[in-house]
């Protein structure tokens, strides 16, 4: 049986399709999905550690609180655009209490369908053709992919390890810089595993005041910290909600990556103009999903903790079991992903395919994630320990080391 559509590059029959469409990059994962189905056919048992979809369900409580609110008619009906009153409350008072921020519940907090799309969204609120978005290389997808269906065009930060996977603003042309209408920034960050300093993040505040450039920081790892590390939150950078907002996701803190729900929070005017385009698009999350999302926020965090340790020990196990096999990495301090450099007679994806072919384990070609991501791979935490232990056990047996 065939399960994924066939993609087509540029036609369906005679329906040209447009510019924008034909602009945005191949499918990267293509090959390797070939790969690991033809696998799966031949019975071998596949472990899949290039998932970053948290494998954990949902915490008991907000799974009910669900169940209840949709058995109220009122959640039936288009919910209120811009997030429930209640919802963009929930939200502030988690600031407040998580990380010391204040945000306007009314002006300054926008409900999301999870934050990819808010993130995907910006760039059509403020990127005119022939602007200029700066964008994390090695990243997350939806920063690029929004700017293109902008028709904007990108600047690509390189994060290297030789400077803790950190942009170097000072790197960035002052022609650029000036042309510059957003910058993303990500920490925790997905895929590198790295965390930013407060003072990164001042001088980020410093560079988009002096560009004029509006910083969309994506938070989804904030509450996934290990070793009792606390992320920080970008708004509580002195300047910052002069300057930008952040996203944020209810996905990988509560197990809800399947229920669509986050949101953005800063700027009035940023978040005024988002809310905007998006009410022109889709109308908003269920309101019986924001309900549980107010369920999530400001009902027990035990879960949250539980999550934390259960992360934190599969990531010793992956990174105890690399350095027996010659691995020189260190242990991330946040988010679900060890980042691991591939032994230099491989490009990232010659190498996923030797672990996949010679092993049975899936790992990600950092290349994935852009230019930058090359002699890399993502290994992410999503499986039980039980199956970490097994994956390592094949690589040693199948002599896959670092030399
Ligand atoms: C998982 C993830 C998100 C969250 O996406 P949702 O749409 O909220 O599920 C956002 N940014 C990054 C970098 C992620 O890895």
């Amino acid at each position: 049986m065939k399960l994924y559509r066939r993609l087509s590059f540029g036609r369906c029959g005679s329906m040209k399709t447009a510019q924008r469409i034909r602009e945005l990059p191949p499918y990267l994962f293509a090959e390797i999905d070939k790969k690991i189905a033809k696998a799966k056919a031949a019975g071998v048992d596949v472990i899949n550690l290039g998932i970053g979809d948290p494998d954990r369900p949902t915490p008991p409580h907000i799974v009910e609180r669900l169940q209840r609110a949709v058995e109220d008619p009122k959640t039936h009906r288009y919910p209120v655009y811009e997030g429930t009153l209640a919802f963009r409350q929930a939200v502030a008072n988690w600031y407040q209490r998580l990380h010391q921020v204040e945000v306007d519940p009314i002006n300054e907090v926008v409900a999301l369908i999870g934050s990819k799309e808010g993130l995907a969204h910006i760039s059509l609120c403020y990127v005119d053709p022939g602007d200029i978005n700066l964008i994390p290389d090695p990243g997350y997808p939806a920063y690029s992919i929004g700017t293109m269906l902008a028709g904007g065009e990108m600047y690509r930060m390189p994060l290297l390890a030789s400077n803790g996977f950190l942009p170097d603003f000072s790197n960035i042309p002052q022609d650029v810089a000036k042309r510059a209408k957003l910058m993303f920034l990500n920490y925790p960050n997905n895929p590198t595993g790295a965390v930013a300093p407060e003072e990164f993040y001042a001088d980020a505040v410093a560079f988009a005041q002096k560009y004029d450039i509006i910083i969309c920081h994506d938070a989804a790892y904030s509450e996934v910290a290990f070793d009792g590390y606390r992320p920080l939150s970008f708004l509580k950078i002195e300047g910052a909600k002069k300057v930008g907002i952040e996203f944020h996701s209810l996905s990988k803190t509560y197990n809800m990556t399947g229920w669509r729900l986050g949101w953005a929070a800063g700027n009035p005017e940023v978040i005024e103009a988002l809310a905007r385009v998006k009410s022109n698009i889709d109308s908003g999350v269920f309101s019986a999903v924001q309900v549980a999302g107010v369920e999530a926020l400001s009902g027990s965090q035990d879960s949250v903790a539980k999550m934390q340790e259960v992360y934190q020990e599969r990531r010793d196990l992956v990174v105890e079991g690399l350095r027996d096999l010659g691995w020189d990495i260190e242990k991330p301090r946040a988010a679900i992903y060890v980042w691991v450099p591939v032994p230099p007679e491989y490009s990232a994806t010659e190498f996923a395919t030797v672990v996949l072919e010679k092993a049975g384990v899936v790992v990600t070609p950092g290349i994935g994630y852009g230019q930058y991501g090359e002699g890399f791979v993502r290994i992410s935490l999503c499986v039980e320990k039980e199956r970490i232990v097994t994956a390592l056990e094949r690589l040693k047996n199948a002599r896959i080391t670092y030399r």
